[in-house]
This record gives C-alpha cells, sequence and structure tokens, in this order.
C-alpha cells in the first residue's frame, strides 16, 4: 500500500510506539500523585516541556500538553475569550477546529470576522489591514493550509498586528507546519500541534502558551496543566510526540519531500489530469481528474493500493469544499479533485509507482466512462 494522505494523518514510528509502550505499561504512575516515581514523572513532563519549546524556538512561555490539535485549538480561541467589546478575527482557510469555533463565538453574539483568501490560499493581508482595529482581541491563522498546503507569512502578520492592535493575541495552528516547515515563532501568542501528523501517536499534541495568563481553561478539574487542561496527562503520548520530534530533521525532511514531489509531478504527465499549485508546503497538493469524480478515483485508486485523500478528513464527508471555493476554484474542478501529501520516509519508487498507477487508473475510468 502506498499511503499519499500524509496530512490526514501519518504512520507512527515504530520508535514511538516502543517509547509508548514502555511509559504505558512500566512507568504507568499518575505523575500528579504523590510517589516518587510520580514525582519523577512529573519532573520528566516539566523536562518535556522544556524540549518543546526549544523545538518551537521559544525564549519564553510554555507548552500546554492536550489531546490533539482540536483540543489545543478550542483552548486557545474559548480561553481567550473575555466579555467586553472585543472582535474575533479569524481566516477563512482555517480548519474546522478552529472554523467552527469561530462559528459558534458567531452564534452566541460575539463580533467574529473573517478575512479573505487570495488565489493562492494565502491570508489576503490588505483584507487583514482593513479588519485589523484596536478592538480585536484574537486573530487566528494557520501556519499552512491543510487543504492547498499555502504557508502564510506569520512574520508579516506579527508585525501587522504590532502596527494596529498591540494587545490582540495571535494564535497560529502550525498543525501541518510544526516539524515540517521552518519558521519563526517570533511575535506569535499561541501554537498548535498535533503528534500524529509527524509520525506521533494521535490524540495528543501541544499548545504554545506565551503567556499562561492571558488563558482561561475551558474544561473543569483537578488543575493539571497549570490549571488550563484538567486531566491526568497522557505520558506515553507525550513521551511517544517527543520521540518523534527528536528522529525527525526538519531542513533534511524539507529537502526530501521536495524532490520526492517533483518526481511525483513529473511523471504524471497526463492528459486531464492537472496539478492544482499553490506554491505552499511540498508536503500537500491536490490533483484535479477531468471529468472523474475525485470520490470515484480515491476508491479506484485504493483498490490498487494507492491511498488519497478528499480535502481534510473531517470535512471529507460533507459536499463542496469550502476553502477551494474560497479561492476560485471551479465546482467542476472541486469535485472532480483528491488531495495528495507526502512524507519524507517514502522511497523515490513507491513515489514513481503511485504517479504512475494514477495516471492507469484515470486512463481506464476515462476509456470505461466514454
Ligand atoms: N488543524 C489542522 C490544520 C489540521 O490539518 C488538523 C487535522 O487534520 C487539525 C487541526 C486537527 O488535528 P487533530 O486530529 O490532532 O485534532
Amino acid at each position: 500500500m502506498i499511503f499519499l494522505d500524509n496530512a490526514g494523518t501519518t504512520k507512527m514510528f515504530d520508535e514511538c510506539a516502543g517509547i509508548y509502550k514502555y511509559y504505558a505499561c512500566e512507568k504507568f504512575y499518575n505523575p500528579s500523585a504523590m510517589s516518587r516515581e510520580s514525582s519523577l514523572l512529573h519532573q520528566l513532563l516539566d523536562d518535556t516541556r522544556k524540549f518543546f519549546l526549544k523545538k518551537l524556538g521559544a525564549t519564553s512561555g510554555t507548552v500546554i500538553f492536550t489531546g490533539g490539535a482540536t483540543e489545543s485549538n478550542n483552548l486557545a480561541i474559548r480561553g481567550s475569550v473575555r466579555n467586553g467589546n472585543f472582535e474575533y478575527l479569524f481566516s477563512s482557510g482555517e480548519h474546522p477546529s478552529v472554523y467552527n469555533v469561530a462559528k459558534s463565538l458567531q452564534n452566541e453574539g460575539k463580533a467574529v470576522n473573517f478575512i479573505k483568501l487570495t488565489s493562492v490560499g494565502t491570508v489576503n493581508i490588505d483584507d487583514l489591514r482593513l479588519k485589523l482595529n484596536a478592538n480585536v482581541r484574537l486573530i487566528s491563522i494557520m501556519l499552512v493550509s491543510n487543504e492547498t498546503g499555502a504557508i502564510n507569512d506569520i512574520k508579516k502578520i506579527t508585525l501587522l498586528r504590532d502596527e494596529l492592535c498591540p494587545k490582540a493575541l495571535l494564535h497560529v495552528d502550525a498543525v501541518q507546519g510544526f516539524m515540517k516547515i521552518p519558521f519563526s515563532l517570533q511575535g506569535v501568542d499561541l501554537l498548535t500541534f498535533s503528534a500524529h501528523k509527524f509520525h506521533g501517536p494521535k490524540g495528543v499534541g501541544g499548545l504554545y502558551v506565551k503567556n499562561s495568563t492571558i488563558l482561561k481553561n475551558i474544561v473543569y478539574g483537578g488543575g493539571q496543566e497549570f490549571g488550563l487542561r484538567s486531566g491526568t496527562e497522557n505520558v506515553a503520548g507525550i513521551m511517544a510526540m517527543r520521540k518523534a520530534c527528536e528522529l525527525i530533521d526538519v531542513r533534511e525532511n524539507f529537502e526530501k519531500v521536495s524532490h520526492l514531489k517533483e518526481v511525483f509531478n513529473q511523471n504524471l504527465n497526463c492528459e486531464g489530469i492537472q496539478i492544482l499549485n499553490f506554491g505552499g508546503s511540498p508536503y500537500i497538493e491536490s490533483l484535479v481528474f477531468n471529468g472523474v469524480k475525485g470520490e470515484t478515483m480515491l476508491h479506484a485508486l485504493e483498490e490498487r493500493g494507492v491511498i488519497v485523500g478528499l480535502g481534510s478528513a473531517c470535512s471529507s464527508k460533507k459536499a463542496g469544499n469550502r476553502i477551494l471555493q474560497e479561492i476560485g476554484i471551479p465546482n467542476t474542478d472541486i469535485v472532480s479533485s483528491v488531495r495528495v501529501s507526502f512524507n519524507a520516509y517514502m522511497s523515490e519508487k513507491e513515489i514513481f509507482d503511485a504517479s504512475q498507477i494514477i495516471v492507469e487508473v484515470y486512463n481506464d475510468i476515462k476509456r470505461r466512462v466514454n
């Protein structure tokens, strides 16, 4: 099987599974309990927090361990909401774990605004400039789009925030960028990451918080994670997530994936197959199959051992694709599209084989339809 849906999830490294088992079965103690073993785990979690801060290039702040990016995003946004005459800004390209929180705030009567996207899927900086004002409490903009791979210029956004509303917090959903592309944390107040997108386990992630006093808890309980995320920490998952980071060289992987994508695209030379290239992350792109539904391609490809995605896994069961529509991709192309996403541990042969199978499957379906 050739897995080309790595933006949906990634295969966990074997080493992470080993670490996971060790902490789940041997060091299974509750890090908040009073035993010596427990307090050693507590220290280990704090050391791991420091590890992630270093990985992020943070000079201050902390990391709250969560049950994945959906939870981190909810905590970042809902935890920043305050009573008063505040506005909340979101890019319209956000993943449902941000977008639907924004919609829920809007339904509760909060002043929520969405920033338009450019035709290459990035945040429209002119529109952002227009919507930024002194009342804005929070701006939430993703680093890399899970739909298009478009990369937002976070640096530029922080500078604009500093100029127009320095009190606004900036939250970045970095799920498709952390451990994949180099970026700077400077000026970012809150940042989300998720282990299963970089070969760690599912159901574990983190939220970088520049200053923990800016956030309020959204769940109530025993007060773990500085009171911001009650619930016994998933020690095994957190340690396995750390292991995944230790095994990844971001720059080396970036080069490898850029090369793999080039090989893939060069060998996908076929009339009727269009590559939607937004010039962003090498990890993600979309393909449009003229005259054939994306869903048809997805199932036919799976029969031949190639797994691709249909937009974001969370939204793929719903009609249409809000983000591709927003950036002006015609509906006929959207229904004929699939998302392909790579990882750095694939071989060139796998990539070549996948491209050939895609061409064969497409030509085969076209022949049968005509
Ligand atoms: N944000 C982005 C950009 C994503 O791509 C995803 C997963 O597809 C999520 C958030 C949600 O991540 P999790 O599965 O860890 O909740």
